[in-house]
């Protein structure tokens, strides 16, 4: 596999976030395993050729396809504009976090939120042992260096993979403050690691996803640690963003150090988007 390295240019900042570019390869993987992680939270192990995998950042992600019915699930040939299907044949195309893969065991898992609506989510409801899943990626990788004082996390179960990883990633010893909003206290996930995490849960408990006050509110009464932070936020996409202008216009946080994803969008199919 070759890797080029695209930025920075001028590598005069050593908490710059690098990006780094993969060769695009396109897996048919099968079902392995099933494990239903928490009630909404279903973990696929997934098997096949892993060979040149490879996802540098916590917050990378693969393409997964979902074919229309009837349409047997294949890799597409790749084009000059990304991968090629047969009219009637295109597939719906969602993202999803590499959480664990083993390259020489040939697998992969990926964590899917059951939210009830789409057709990942109903891929993910429905799909046994032997069931086949075509991924894409990742296509590129976000590395952001160690090297600030403190991180900042915050999402909702769309991130926690990311999150995940990046609790599991982190150097002995880092300070970490992650925010994490899910239905109920059967929702939390804990994670190995040896950073010095402060890990708070807020429950929706029936409030909609995506249409909360729940994370803002708890970032405006958090104490945050002193020195530079770095601030990765994931998940519904108005939450990514005012939680982004919380802390840049009332926190004192530098742009240039927050992240917010907009994983998915209240209402909206097939939406993601950076800020
Ligand atoms: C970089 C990236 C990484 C991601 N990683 C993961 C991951 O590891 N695991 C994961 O589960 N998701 C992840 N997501 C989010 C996932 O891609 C979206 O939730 C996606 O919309 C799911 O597709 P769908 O087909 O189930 O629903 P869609 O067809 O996209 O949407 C159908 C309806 O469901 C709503 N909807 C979508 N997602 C949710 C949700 N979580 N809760 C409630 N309503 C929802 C939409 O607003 C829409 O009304 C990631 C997104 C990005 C951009």
């Amino acid at each position: 596999m070759s890797e080029t390295v695209s930025e920075p240019s001028a590598p005069a900042d050593p908490r710059a976030p690098l990006r780094v570019r993969h060769d695009t390869r396109m897996r048919l993987l099968t079902v392995e395993a099933i494990t239903d992680i928490t009630p909404r939270m279903r973990r696929f192990r997934l098997t096949g050729d892993m060979a040149g995998f490879a996802s540098l950042g916590h917050a990378d992600h693969i393409k997964a396809f979902f074919f229309p019915e009837g349409v047997e699930p294949k890799t597409p040939p790749i084009g000059p504009r990304g991968a090629e299907f047969a009219p009637g044949e295109r597939p719906e195309m969602r993202d999803y976090t590499p959480r664990y893969w083993n390259v020489a065991e040939g697998w992969i898992e990926l964590d899917f939120v059951l939210h009830g609506d789409g057709p990942a989510s109903g891929w993910a409801a429905a799909a046994s042992i032997g069931s086949t899943l075509v991924i894409g990626g990742p296509r590129g990788s976000l590395v952001v260096p160690a090297a600030f004082d403190w991180y900042l996390l915050a999402g909702d179960e769309t991130a926690l993979p990311a999150l995940g990883r990046r609790i599991e990633e982190l150097p002995a010893g880092a300070p970490i403050l992650a925010v994490i909003e899910v239905e109920d206290e059967a929702e939390e996930q804990r994670f190995e690691t040896k950073a010095a995490l402060t890990l708070r849960y807020v429950h929706r408990k029936g409030l909609p996803a995506g249409n909360n006050s729940l994370l803002l509110d708890a970032l405006r009464t958090a104490a945050f640690p002193l020195g530079a932070a770095y601030a990765y936020i994931a998940g519904e996409a108005a939450m990514a963003q005012a939680l982004r202008a919380h802390l840049t216009e009332e926190r004192g946080f530098d742009p240039a150090y927050i992240k917010a994803a907009g994983y998915w969008r209240l209402g909206v199919a097939d939406a993601h988007e950076d800020h």
